[in-house]
């Protein structure tokens, strides 16, 4: 296994001071391998990609494509056109919403996703219902986080067009059993779109394995820079579809009236592309491929249990989903008896120890769950079980201090 301990010596925001970063699962800390990289783009391949005929343009082109193809093996796509780079998953997700959602679904079909879904999986597809008169269908976990056969299985129809699932829940930590309900949604005719946000960053994924039709990941969760995500979409669907945005690069020809449409995927990439975070996704990616994911998994799945264990320890907390660390994927959603969790967090963070409060983007999970707010603790593979001990040391104080 790597060693972890040399790896965190990379990540200068968390060796600059005595805090204890648990907020993972909102951005994640950037290894200074990724910041070189796309400083060195600014600083020997600066000029517009996909545009000049000249070195540096070229330089820059190039870069931006190699990009591209660093993501597509890493997600298991057959080839590099089946990524689109976007800002973020949010966005990635809206391309899909516009783009194919408006144009494929009717009046009377009906669009599944789950209460768990971040906002960013809700709100596009509630936009695609409401103008085209669909339905939108909920699935429902049970407490633990599962989302059964039986009740994906109800849910997901002949009418379904579309089924929208998280792989991986930001509150609850559950992986979802995407690849048996994206097998049952085929075969009722329904494509797939998968919510990878909190799946990139912590497991191997392989598109064509889950049967994704569309995967959208956020590069600023997995130690990339922020403002930089990727789409991937099946190269059928992906010709097919309208563009999203409209403007320069994306086009072939362009008269007074009307304009054809560049090959995909520069088709969904309008106006001048983010090619030095671009480059720092690959790099970040070529980061995680060497700390490797049994090694990701296996320290996430360490102090996950330490973080389960040192709670149950504490009668008024209330921990949400799984009673199996192994099923967090590093996320622990808490509450406390008595105490609001932004006092909470407020508290930790008077200790230097940052950790997440609210609704976390996902109102109507916190309504299904009977929560109006949450803690939340969520780890990566550079954190430690010193930082482990540190957060249920001060956590076990908070009460004294409220009093
Ligand atoms: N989906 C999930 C499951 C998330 O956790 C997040 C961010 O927290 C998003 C989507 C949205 O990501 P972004 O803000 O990078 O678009």
């Amino acid at each position: 296994m790597s060693n972890l301990g040399d790896f965190r010596k990379d990540f200068d925001q968390l060796n600059s001071g005595d805090y204890v970063y648990f907020d993972n699962a909102a951005t994640s800390q950037r290894p200074r391998q990724v910041l070189e990289a796309v400083s060195n783009f600014y600083k020997t391949a600066n000029a517009n990609p996909l545009r000049g005929l000249y070195d540096w343009s070229m330089a820059a082109t190039d870069a931006y494509e190699n990009s591209r193809a660093v993501v597509a093996d890493f997600i298991g796509a057959s080839r590099a056109e089946e990524i689109i780079f976007t800002r973020n998953t949010t966005e990635s997700l809206n391309l899909v919403a516009y783009s194919y959602g408006l144009e494929n679904v009717h009046e009377g079909d009906e669009i599944v996703i789950s209460v768990m879904e971040h906002h960013s999986n809700m709100l596009p597809w509630q936009m695609v219902a409401k103008k085209n008169n669909a339905k939108l269908v909920f699935m429902e976990p049970l407490e633990d986080g599962t989302i059964t056969e039986q009740e994906y299985k109800s849910k997901i129809t002949d009418k379904t067009k579309i089924v929208a699932i998280g792989h991986v829940s930001n509150v609850m930590g559950v992986t979802n059993p995407v690849k048996e309900i994206a097998e049952y949604a085929h075969s009722k005719g329904a494509i797939v779109v998968v919510d990878g946000a909190q799946s990139a960053p912590h497991m191997k994924v392989d598109v064509k394995d889950l049967g994704a039709d569309f995967f959208a990941l956020s590069g600023h969760k997995m130690l990339a820079p922020m403002g930089i995500g990727a789409l991937y979409g099946r190269y059928e669907l992906l010709e097919q579809m309208q563009p999203f945005l409209r403007g320069g690069e994306m086009i072939e020809y362009v008269t007074r009236e009307d304009a054809t449409y560049a090959e995909i995927p520069h088709k969904f990439e309008a106006g001048t592309v983010n090619a030095g975070d671009a480059v720092g996704l690959a790099e970040a990616i070529k980061y995680i491929q060497n700390v490797g994911f049994d090694a990701i998994e296996a320290q996430e799945q360490k102090l996950t249990t330490m973080l389960m264990e040192g709670l149950a320890k504490l009668p008024y907390i209330k921990v949400y989903g799984s009673k199996d660390p192994k099923k967090h994927c590093g996320i622990v959603t808490f509450t406390m008896d008595g105490v609001h969790p932004h006092d909470m967090a407020s508290i930790l963070n008077d200790d230097h120890i940052c950790v997440r409060a609210g609704h976390h983007c996902a109102q109507p999970l916190m309504q299904f769950i009977g929560a109006g707010s949450t803690a939340r603790a969520s780890v990566y593979f550079y954190n430690t079980e010193s930082e482990v001990e540190r957060f249920l040391d001060k956590l076990s104080k908070v009460r004294e201090v409220m009093g």
